[in-house]
């Protein structure tokens, strides 16, 4: 394998990410507490203890399971970028990248290059889509054209709907697509690149733009330098938020680009995250499972959840929230001990116990 000489040898990436494997699993989506040695449920198969970590997880990066990714598999077991390809589902060169992107040594030829896209046009609750390419359309392009095609009246009549202010929708780059019949959402990965497009019709329902994968939904303008960092279900709870002047991002769903909202917040150096969950026990689980994947980057990890049963943060926002009341949750969640501040196992001590 030759890569453009732009970019870090498969050896230097090694060199550059042997101590931080436990960090670099759990980004990709591993839970820390699998990383213990013992046999562990498959994160990808399922069954009861076929899962382990090699000794020296944080050192090596080497993890197997019995039935999915074993001696004759392809990867096999054997080092920390095998893992990684087994757990993203990527080929050998996009896991460089991920990896790369990740230790924040992608060069920015390398970025330009079209990467795979998948083939899957529906969201999917899986975080890593496994796919092969079908066609490179270029995202950042579409999403430019469509934001072209959103008059500002439509803007305002949206806006208006969905009781959020219209500066709010430029700043998501939110535009219109006349062939679809539908307002276009651009998504990004954690580097700011836009690989897919939500779609939302006129009757609510929403889909992705064909060949488009998951990410995240940016605002323009948020800096590097924010204290504090809101991250909601959905364009339209973040744009809720960002309409009260709460810097804040969404997610495609309550499971949905994890590994990308951990490399996002990593890349920005925000160390204050609160994560915006709605009621239901799918919005909650996921917002607990990003939070343990969250610690890993940032500091004060809090969850929140606005509003009755049944509302989400936008409702509450239209129902007249400010961001006092945002900091009475933050308070709350504080109080109810559903803040989780930093503390990482200490992987080595891990690895030497097994
Ligand atoms: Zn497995």
């Amino acid at each position: 394998m030759s890569l453009p000489h732009t970019t870090p040898s498969v050896g230097e990436l090694k060199a550059l990410a042997a101590g931080r494997w436990f960090d670099i699993l759990i980004a990709a989506g591993i839970d820390a507490d699998m990383l213990n040695g013992r046999g562990h449920p498959c994160p990808k198969c399922g069954g009861r203890d076929r899962f382990a970590a090699f000794p020296n997880i944080n050192g090596r990066g080497a993890v197997h399971c019995r039935h999915c990714f074993t001696r004759g598999c392809d990867p096999s077991p054997g080092d920390g970028i095998a893992s990684l390809q087994w757990i993203l589902g990527l080929d050998f060169r996009a896991t460089l990248g991920w990896l790369a992107d990740w230790l924040g040594v992608k060069n920015e030829n390398d970025r330009s290059r079209p990467r795979p896209i998948a083939r899957r046009t529906v969201p999917s609750n899986r975080i890593v889509n496994t796919e092969p390419p079908k066609s490179s359309i270029d995202f950042d392009d579409l999403a430019k054209q469509f934001f072209c095609e959103m008059s500002r009246e439509r803007r305002e009549g949206l806006a208006k709907r969905l009781s959020v202010h219209p500066r709010t929708l430029v700043r998501l780059r939110v535009g219109y697509s006349e062939q679809d019949q539908a307002t276009t959402w651009p998504m990004v990965d954690s580097g700011g690149r836009c690989i897919g497009l939500r779609m939302r019709g006129h009757d609510n329902n929403k889909w992705s733009y064909r060949g488009g994968r998951g990410g995240l939904f940016v605002p323009d303008g948020i800096a590097t330098s924010i204290n504090r960092l809101f991250i909601c279900e959905g364009p339209t709870d973040a744009a809720a938020l960002l309409s009260i002047g709460l810097p804040a991002i969404g997610r495609p769903s309550c499971q949905g680009a994890m590994p990308a909202t951990v490399n996002f917040v990593r890349r920005i150096g925000c160390h204050d995250v609160a994560i915006v969950a709605d009621h239901d026990e799918a919005g909650q689980n996921g917002a607990t499972r990003l939070a343990r994947l969250l610690v890993t980057v940032a500091n004060t990890v809090r969850i929140i959840t606005p509003g009755n049963p049944g509302d989400d943060a936008r409702k509450f926002v239209a129902g007249g929230g400010t961001p006092g009341h945002f900091d009475e949750l933050l308070a709350e969640a504080d109080a109810l001990m559903l803040a989780i501040r930093r503390s990482v196992p200490n992987p080595k001590r891990n690895a030497d116990r097994n």
